[in-house]
């Protein structure tokens, strides 16, 4: 099934218009209802354009083909809040290969990520084109990565972070014709985005400041590919108040650290147009279901638990695009 007849739209005009305007568009990774329903209640109401985001395994884990009827769901849901003409993204998160694309492709996603950055140079290149040649012939959009992010991501790992090299961009853009490019200044995946020694420690309140993104590496790359769509994976920020909430209702997540919203902000204002926060939800999520338990030791109905996450996922997800983001009122169509 292709992604126009679920009511997705791919991300070509969405990037071009974040571009001029100095905001970036949220990319959430999500597995379930709850999240789902967070997601597009927050951008419907703030009328944001939205990337739903999906790795491999998140895909076996809701099942592809159900994932298909849940993103068409979800155009449905979000004219149902009376958001008549939403721009919502199904797009693949690290794709490890072409056969994985294909399928995504063939099966209702309108942007997929080919991740060769693990790879050489040259087979990077070879790989991502042809992802890009079979896509395009559907219209679905491609995001190509080079440089190496550290932490851990569902089958994604690196012990170190490699920057990006600008001298590589541009040939890897012309080379390959992908659509928009993850580049590696800072940002990390998962909670622990940094080792302690790696960061200082705010002598007010004792918790970890992790070092700064590398936005000398990135104005090199807008010089040498002026205009084009940039991605920065790993940009949660772990907010202490969700860590501090687990860590006190029975959870164990000693220096949790991620980005300081202003350095996304930062990031937000120029050529990166898409932001991809992912921990986060994990965190509210997690926060709200161990409250709940620590208060109600009796709870068994997992609406009584998965709802008060999903209100909270919305929250977080308001405030994102709210406050780092600024993707708020910026449908092509705000009827
Ligand atoms: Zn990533």
């Amino acid at each position: 099934m292709n992604y126009k007849s679920l009511g997705l739209v791919n991300t070509r005009e969405m990037f071009a218009k974040a571009i001029k305007g100095g905001y970036a568009i949220p990319a959430f990774n999500f597995n379930n209802m709850e999240q789902l329903q967070a997601i597009i209640t927050a951008s419907s109401e703030l009328k944001s354009p939205v990337i739903l985001q999906v790795s491999k395994g998140a895909r076996n884990y809701a099942n592809p083909i159900l994932l298909e009827y849940m993103a068409q769901g979800a155009v449905e849901f979000a004219k149902s809040l009376g958001c008549n003409h939403p721009e919502i993204v199904l797009h693949l998160d690290h794709g490890d290969s072409f056969e994985l694309c294909k399928s995504c492709v063939d099966m209702g996603f309108s942007s997929v990520m080919i991740d060769g950055s693990s790879l050489p140079y040259d087979e990077n290149v070879a790989l991502t084109k042809k992802v890009v040649e079979y896509a395009h012939q559907y219209d679905v959009t491609v995001e190509g990565e080079l440089g190496v992010l550290a932490g851990v991501e569902d089958e994604v790992s690196a012990e170190e972070s490699h920057y990006t090299k600008p001298e590589e961009v541009q040939d890897f853009v012309s080379k390959t014709g992908v659509d928009s490019l993850a580049i590696s200044i800072g940002t990390s995946h998962g909670a622990y985005k940094f080792k302690p020694e790696q960061c200082t420690r705010d002598p007010k309140t004792g918790r970890l400041v992790p070092p700064p993104l590398a936005f000398d590496v990135l104005d090199e790359i807008m010089v040498k590919l002026p205009g084009f769509p940039i991605v920065l994976h790993g940009s949660s920020s772990v907010p202490q108040e969700y860590v501090d909430i687990i860590n006190a209702n029975g959870g164990k997540l000693p220096d949790a650290v991620g980005i300081p919203e202003e350095q996304l902000r930062k990031a937000a204002a120029s050529a990166v147009c898409k932001i991809n926060i992912d921990s986060d939800s994990r965190l509210a999520f997690t926060a709200a279901v161990r409250k709940v338990f620590t208060d109600k030791p009796g709870e068994f109905d997992p609406r009584k638990y998965c709802g008060p996450a999903r209100d909270e996922m919305t929250k977080m997800y308001k405030h994102k695009i709210l406050n780092v983001l600024g993707s708020d009122n910026k449908l092509a169509n705000l009827d």
